[in-house]
């Protein structure tokens, strides 16, 4: 049970902040350039309007410019200090978890990976998790840049991680950056997903499963024109509760995408019993159905918008008191 004193201060603080969000959403078009002054003035007062979706596009093409990020590559490597370098100059202590992966990929066959955690401190007992993928995908012939593909969940996990530094959440709060989502030959049940199966199972040995409230998973959220699908493999009421905040902040557009089945981070946690909701926009692509961008050189950073990792964000940290109840 989390501490509700904690959460009705958040929730009033929050309740104040919707009038500012509305207020900007009447007059900032989602994909134009930005919010971004009226979020960073009303962000001293409204913890939910601290995102910073400029600082999330500046995350991204850093990393970029660390080159190639898939298994094995120097540029994984500094992507991975990169994060921590970030979150330590946040004020936080994360912790890498290494460890050695065995893949079909013939040059790869054991790999270190490593996932990186970070806890942040709030009231009451159990935690709500928030977690991505850093990893880039190996395409042979192209140059991968990932901007969207694990670039997106990254800088939102930054930013996450950097507005509940500076406003304290309502309950303890975990984000985990995920190596290896991604297949380093071919998509299926052993080559994917390398980074959460490993959390998971570190989680279930250590009996920690119960100590997690309620898990959300990002995925490609960073698309300028954002329609996030309804995964039917998430948990409803996880997936409503982040539906129902977007709709009451007046962007509840974000959630234009169709039904899908979707793989991804949120499987190995949903496997062990955690109520888990996956956000990804699964149309990347010139066309309002289209996800031509997806695992292509198109990937890049001028398909994306600020506004919509700002939305995001605002989403879920917004959500994060109810989600801290747990199941209804
Ligand atoms: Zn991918």
């Amino acid at each position: 049970m989390p501490d509700l004193k904690g959460m009705n201060t958040w929730l009033i603080v929050v309740g104040i902040g919707l009038t500012c969000l509305a207020a900007c959403a009447l007059h900032c078009g989602r994909g134009k350039e930005d919010p971004a002054g009226d979020v960073k003035r009303s962000a001293r007062n409204d913890p939910t309007a601290c995102i910073d979706g400029e600082a999330g596009l500046g995350y991204i093409r850093q990393i970029i410019s660390f080159g190639p990020r898939h298994a094995g590559t120097p540029g994984l490597e500094r992507t991975r200090a990169y994060i921590v370098q970030k979150l330590r100059e946040f004020g936080l202590e994360p912790r890498r978890d290494t460890f050695v992966a065995l893949t079909p990929h013939p040059e790869l066959s054991r790999v270190e990976m490593a996932n990186i955690i970070v806890d942040i401190d709030g009231p009451g007992t159990k935690k709500v998790l928030v977690g991505g993928h850093f990893d880039g995908k190996i395409i042979p012939g192209v140059t991968f840049k990932g901007a969207n593909d694990g670039g997106s969940s990254t800088a939102l996990l930054l930013e996450l991680a950097r507005c509940l530094t500076a406003h304290p959440p309502p309950c303890p709060v975990r984000l985990v950056f995920f190596d290896g989502e991604e297949a380093l030959v071919h998509w299926n049940d052993s080559d994917s997903l390398y980074g959460s199966k490993h959390f998971a199972g570190e989680l279930r040995a250590k009996g920690e499963v119960e100590q997690i409230a309620a898990a959300v998973i990002v995925d490609m959220v960073g698309d300028a024109r954002l329609q996030l699908v309804r995964d039917s493999r998430s948990t409803p009421w996880v997936y409503n509760a982040l539906k129902d905040k977007a709709v009451e902040l007046g962007q509840g557009q974000v959630f234009a995408g169709p039904v899908a089945t979707m793989e991804d981070d949120h499987i190995p946690l949903l496997s062990i019993g955690i109520p888990t909701a996956l956000l990804i926009d699964f149309h990347f692509g010139p066309g309002w159905r289209s996800n031509a961008y997806w695992h292509t050189g198109q990937d890049t950073v001028d398909k994306l918008s600020p506004a919509s990792l700002q939305a995001v964000g605002q989403i879920l940290l917004a959500t994060l008191p109810r989600l801290a109840q747990g199941s209804p």
